[in-house]
């Protein structure tokens, strides 16, 4: 008898302890975010869709098709060809199929030129078709797009192109 009412003690305790704490949430601030009205800012180094940034001063694609960063990656996503020889080398054909994609960073990190990066902060790459995660030259290519925070910015105004919405100018594979 002494047990059971020890046990119906303990429940009634444990039930009380839980309500104290759901009663303390209730009253703090809410963490929930309504996206898609609402938007967290992401920390700078947010791994997010790659582009392929462009030379101030040439104005020309960095990248030189060395196939680093597609040799490198775990999950074979990344395609390209170049032409040229030496430092003339550029990539003629890019794409890199972010269905695959697992945003490992290994990609930026061996590329000798900070010629990719992740850093755009886009994050929303939802397609109708899986077609549409697959991004060519043309839209991973950013105009002004700096790759790091070490980088110089542009001058105050100067405009930057963003790289192309997810989907637009699709580029087929080859072969
Ligand atoms: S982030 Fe990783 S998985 Fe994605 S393309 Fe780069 S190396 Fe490949
Ligand atoms: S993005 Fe960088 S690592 Fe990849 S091919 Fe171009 S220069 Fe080489």
């Amino acid at each position: 008898m002494w047990r059971y009412l020890r046990d119906i003690g303990k429940g009634f305790w444990s039930i009380l302890l839980s309500m104290q704490i759901t009663l303390r949430y209730l009253f703090t601030r809410a963490v929930t975010v309504q996206y898609p009205e609402e938007k967290r800012e992401l920390p700078t180094r947010a791994l997010t869709r790659h582009v392929l940034t462009i030379d101030l001063e040439s104005k020309d694609l960095k990248c030189t098709a060395c196939d680093m960063c597609a040799r490198i990656c775990p999950v074979n996503c990344i395609y390209l060809e170049g032409e040229g020889k030496g430092k003339a080398r550029r990539a003629t054909w890019f794409i890199i199929d972010h269905n695959l994609c697992m945003y490992c960073n290994l990609c930026v990190e061996v590329c000798p030129f900070d010629a990719i990066s992740m850093w755009t902060g886009q994050y929303e790459l939802g397609g109708f078709s899986r077609t549409n995660l697959v991004y060519g030259l043309d839209t991973m290519t950013a105009d002004g797009f700096y790759p790091t925070i070490m980088t110089p910015r542009p001058p105050a105004g100067a405009a930057v192109k963003a790289p192309a919405a997810a989907g637009a100018g699709k580029q087929e594979r080859k072969g």
